[in-house]
Order: structure tokens, then sequence, then C-alpha cells
């Protein structure tokens, strides 16, 4: 058995039309995965799919219901679910003092709300399979506060420990869990950031040893990694991305 060999299973990536996701998509398909690329924008998924030559299903992750039919239309096109990438994730960046209740809940919903649902959807589908691959995205904000994203550092403090109770809730299922937690990358969200945070770009470079923002290929591997049986005694974990970013003193 090849370790990182993927030919065969079949994958979700959440929001996987761009950014992150399309990086973590282009590595699972590059293994040998069948890629369901999920998101709301169905041109954007469609150039994704056809890229990686892979499967697009349009899905709002906010809806409990459509967490359930991307989960039900990948089996019933593609036969079964091996592997599952929560990645779908958005940020808005206020003070902790200026967010309605709206604002928080659709934060939380999106990045946290929306992985519990879809693993949970998953869930039989990887029992059935005989076990399965769940990687959920974190952030630095899994790890260190900001003053500008209070629901954005909640939601992905959560993602880590959602990640650890469903490692150990499934482990007898033969499903692992874990979670990625990517530094600063270059995609549509950091652009925004960039725009709205002044000095964002530089105190980004000068924090991290690597020298580099990150980019959305940087993922390709270590989703492969998680997703094969290289990594089937790792679950629970949370492994930064981040060219070195959360050990800089
Ligand atoms: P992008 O904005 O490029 O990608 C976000 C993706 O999420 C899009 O593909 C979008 O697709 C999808 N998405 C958002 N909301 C929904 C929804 N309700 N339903 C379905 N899909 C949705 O950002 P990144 O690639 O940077 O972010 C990906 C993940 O990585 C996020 O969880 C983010 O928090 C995390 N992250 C990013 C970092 C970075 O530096 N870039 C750092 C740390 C974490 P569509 O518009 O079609 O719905």
């Amino acid at each position: 058995m090849q370790p990182f060999d993927l030919t065969g299973k079949v994958a979700i990536v959440t929001g996987g039309n761009g950014g992150i996701g399309l990086g973590m998509a282009k590595g699972l398909a590059a293994a040998g995965a069948s890629v369901v690329v999920a998101g709301r924008n169905a041109q954007k998924s469609a150039a994704a799919a056809k890229e990686i030559g892979g499967v697009a299903i349009e899905a709002d992750v906010l809806e409990e219901a459509r967490c359930r039919e991307l989960v039900a239309q990948t089996v019933a096109r593609l036969g079964r679910l091996d592997i599952l990438v929560n990645n779908a994730g958005i940020n808005i960046r206020k003070q902790p003092q200026e967010y309605t209740a709206a604002e928080w809940h659709r934060v939380l919903d999106s990045n946290l709300t929306s992985a519990f649902l879809c693993s949970q959807a998953a869930y039989p589908e990887m029992v059935k399979a005989g076990g399965g691959k769940i990687i959920h995205i974190g952030s630095m904000m899994s790890i260190f506060g900001a003053s500008f994203t209070a629901p954005y550092a909640a939601s992905k403090g959560g993602i880590v420990q959602l990640s650890r109770a469903m490692a150990c809730a499934w482990a007898k299922d033969n499903i692992q869990v874990n979670a990625v937690l990517p530094g600063w990358i270059d995609t549509d969200l950091t652009r925004r950031a960039r725009e709205q945070v002044a000095g964002l770009h530089e105190r980004v470079l000068s924090r991290t040893p690597a020298g580099r923002w990150g980019e959305p290929a940087d993922f390709a591997d270590v989703a492969v990694f998680l997703a094969s049986p290289a990594s089937d005694f790792l679950t629970g974990t949370a492994i930064p991305v981040d060219g070195g970013y959360s050990v800089q003193g």
C-alpha cells in the first residue's frame, strides 16, 4: 500500500473553489481522489472543478439541509465519502463592541457550526466506508488573539476543540479528525484584510521566519497527508502551517 495514495477515495472540500480550499482540493485530486468542490458561487466552483477534474456541487453551508444534501449528492454521484475538508469560512473585522448579534452569528455559523453540521452529515457515510478523514481549518486565531477578530477567533478556537472532541468520539469508527492552522496566506480573504488593517502586510512578513506570505499551494500536501493512510494513527491534532509564525518569539 502506498501511504499517500488516495486512489478510489472520495473527498468533499467546502469552499474548495478558491484560496486554501482549492489548494487542498488540487493536492487531493493529484493524489488520486475524486474531489467535490462545494461553494455558493456556482461559476467559481465549476471552474475549480474543471481545473482539477472534479465535481462541483452548489452548497451554502450556513444551511443545515444543504450540508446534508451535499453529502447525499456526493454519495449519489460518486458512490461513497471518505474525506471531508471543512474549509469554508469568512471574517468580519471590527472592534468587539461594534458587532451586531447577527454578524457574530454569521461568523460563528460560517466557520464553526458549518463544520459541525457537515461532519455530522458525513459521519454515517464514513462509517459505511469503514473509516474516514475529517480536516478542519483553524487559524493563527485558534492560538492568538487580535483586536479586530472577536467572533472569528472564537470560531477558530472552537474548531480546535471540536476536532479534539470528534477525534475522541469517532476513533472507534476509524475516523481521524485533525485541524490545520494556516498562518497568513495570500487569498481573497486576506487581500481584504490587508486593505482594512493598516501595516498588516509588513507585520506578517517581519514576524514570519519563512519571510513570505503562504500560498494556497502550501496546503496541497498537508491535506494529502491528513487524508491518507500515512496519518492513520494521528488524530485530534492542530497542525500550524505557517512558515514558523506561531513559534517566533
Ligand atoms: P477565501 O475567501 O479565498 O475562501 C473562502 C471559501 O469559503 C470560498 O471558497 C467561499 O466560496 C467559501 N464559503 C464561504 N462561506 C460559505 C458558505 N456559507 N457556504 C459555502 N462556502 C462558503 O479564503 P481563504 O482561502 O483564505 O480561507 C479558507 C479557510 O482558511 C477559511 O476557513 C479561513 O478562515 C481559513 N484561514 C485563512 C487564512 C488566510 O491567511 N488566508 C489564515 C487562517 C485561516 P463561495 O464564495 O463560493 O461560497
